[in-house]
């Protein structure tokens, strides 16, 4: 079911409405997918399955890691593409394909949508700036390999 009411949200919004957004979609994604958010020093964060031998039917299955160092709007899109990286590898269809650019795009677009049917809409413009700097810093990094 789709939530009628949607928060956009960006670097201009309130602190407090900033935080409820964020607060509310931990919630979600931690009874909704069976992950745990946790906080992390620095900028990055980062999707950390639980390997497949570990996972028991009461146990999370991963971890999602959230710099802490990052401004409240972009800890939201990072929030939302590790919960992309979680629908990935639930999804049927795409999991298969794990190449790095197509796992790191289809993350930041199954997550947006994810959260926007939860009632937070992430303004746009910050959302693909944020996505496409993620992304520039993937392309580079598999350069260099
Ligand atoms: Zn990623």
């Amino acid at each position: 079911m789709k939530n009628s009411s949607v928060v956009l949200v960006s670097s201009q919004s309130s602190s407090k409405i900033l935080k409820e957004c964020f607060e509310s979609l931990i919630n979600l994604a931690e009874h909704e997918l069976w992950v745990s958010v946790e906080f992390i020093h620095g900028f990055d964060s980062f999707w950390v399955p639980t390997p497949k031998e570990e996972l028991s039917a009461l146990s999370d299955i991963g971890i999602i890691d959230i710099g802490d160092d990052q401004e409240m709007i972009h800890k939201i899109g990072s929030l939302a593409h590790e919960i992309g990286h979680v629908l990935h590898d639930q999804s049927r269809l795409l999991s298969p394909v794990q190449e790095t650019m197509f796992s790191e795009t289809i993350a930041w677009i199954l997550g947006y949508n994810w959260c926007l049917d939860r009632g937070v809409e992430i303004e746009k413009n910050e959302y693909q700036a944020q996505m496409l700097e993620a992304l520039m810093l993937y392309k580079r990094e598999l350069e260099w390999i």
